[in-house]
């Protein structure tokens, strides 16, 4: 991995915990990649209980037509009493005759089809196999045994590595990778061609069966922390993956784009010229909502693993004080560029003990708390303002445009506790 950020890294300052996790799954991921790939469709191999997990993520998509759905796993399943293959089978037949604008199925991986050993990555192959030139179908695990929350991206994206389409050679390319709203897309978009910088394509597309090419010349910059396995599998293939801060905030944007610029080839100068306009519109945007923010004391539970960049962001660029980070595992790698920034003495905690970290929270009683939902109505009850993390997830918050919003999603519970003081 390259690096044009030279900062010191401060991870002596985390003590990895096991502890249980307190996240969704992988399955969760299924929410806002369909949402992505609007030619793909997302089959979990999983019980009921994945099925509800799935819906209540999900929430409004019960009224829309929904490219994802459960192949329910029935107790003669469980008991080895029906052959699970050709059941999938007939179910993907089926499927396929009612949508056939399915250019992409990923079979999903769960808990029960991991008990069950169900090998879906052969599934995928004699689907594929079955309907040439018609279909792709790859496999994936979401499984909650394997995989936390977002990390249900990663193994998604590192399933389509191997489909990349090869670019010759030595020929340059920038592929942003983690999956973004597209407004937030286009505006980079137009970010990167007013540098001059091109191809770039962005990785997961809009549509999965238009996927972009990928060579030794390629350059991937990462627009999500979670990612891991998809940069191994891209580095694998001879891509080059730049190492920076992630674009949340106008300080990680900033240093984001710049570290892709100058890896581009870019002059400084004009770098600057292009970043004076939108990062000046971001401060006076910001600004509206960071004296709310200032001198407020945050607290992390490890959940979404975007964590330590919007920590960062509230800390440098809000003047919020972080009582503590909880990330569910550190990619000491990955967020070299991010913890380089945080301030010295941050309390960073791997996988930290919930009960423990409870504990704490309701000693410090912070003026914020950022955990998962299972966390947050508790918390409520006891008088302590909490976010969830999951809406982080779900709301575009990368760039330049956004980081007034992603400070507004942190004043508004502080500022409405104000308004109800008596
Ligand atoms: S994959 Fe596992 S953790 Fe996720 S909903 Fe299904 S059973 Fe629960």
């Amino acid at each position: 991995m390259a690096s044009d950020v030279p900062a010191p890294c401060r991870d002596e300052a985390t003590s990895p915990v096991s502890s249980q996790r307190q996240a969704f799954c992988g399955l969760a991921g299924i929410v806002w990649l369909h949402r992505k790939m609007q030619d793909a469709f997302f089959l979990v191999v999983g019980s009921r209980t994945c099925a509800h997990m799935l819906q209540s993520a999900a929430g409004v998509m019960i009224f829309a037509s929904p490219r994802f759905a459960t192949a329910i796993l029935e107790e003669r399943d469980l008991a080895g009493l029906a052959d699970v293959h050709v059941e999938l089978d007939r179910l993907v037949e089926r499927l396929l005759e009612r949508r056939p604008d399915i250019a992409t199925l990923f079979l999903v991986g769960s808990c029960p089809s991991e008990v069950l050993k169900l090998d879906l990555g052969k599934a995928a192959e004699r689907l594929t196999k079955a309907h040439p030139g018609r279909l792709r179908v790859l496999a994936y695990s979401g499984s909650g045994l394997e995989t936390s929350f977002t990390q249900g991206e990663d193994t998604c994206l590192e399933a389509m590595v191997g489909d990349l389409p090869s670019r010759p050679a030595g020929e340059p390319g920038l592929l942003v990778v983690g999956t973004l709203a597209d407004v937030v897309e286009d505006q980079f978009s137009r970010l990167f061609e007013a540098l001059g910088m091109g191809p770039v394509h962005f990785f997961p597309p809009r549509l999965s069966s238009q996927l972009p090419p990928l060579g030794s010349g390629t350059q991937v910059l990462l627009a999500q922390p979670f990612l891991g396995r998809t940069a191994r599998a891209l580095e694998a293939r001879g891509a080059r993956v730049l190492e920076a801060p992630y674009p949340i905030g106008i300080e990680g944007t900033r240093l984001w784009l710049g570290v892709a610029a100058r890896a581009w080839g870019v002059a400084e100068g004009r770098l600057a010229e292009i970043l004076e306009r939108p990062v000046a519109r971001a401060e006076q945007a910001l600004a509206h909502y960071a004296p709310a923010l200032a001198g407020k004391r945050i607290a992390f539970f490890p959940d979404s693993q975007l964590e330590i960049p919007i920590a960062r962001f509230l800390q440098r660029e809000c003047g919020m004080e972080l009582l503590e980070v909880g990330v569910p595992y550190l990619d000491r790698r990955l967020m070299a560029a991010e913890v380089a920034l945080l301030p010295e003495g941050t309390q960073l905690l791997e996988g930290a003990d919930v009960d423990q970290q409870l504990e704490r929270v309701r000693a410090e009683r912070p003026d914020l708390t950022v955990c998962g939902l299972g966390l947050a109505n508790p918390l409520e009850a006891e008088g302590l303002a909490t976010k969830w993390s999951i809406e982080l997830v779900f709301s575009p918050i990368q760039g330049f445009e956004q980081a007034a919003d992603l400070a507004e999603l942190f004043a508004r519970p502080l500022i409405r506790r104000e308004r109800l003081k008596v």
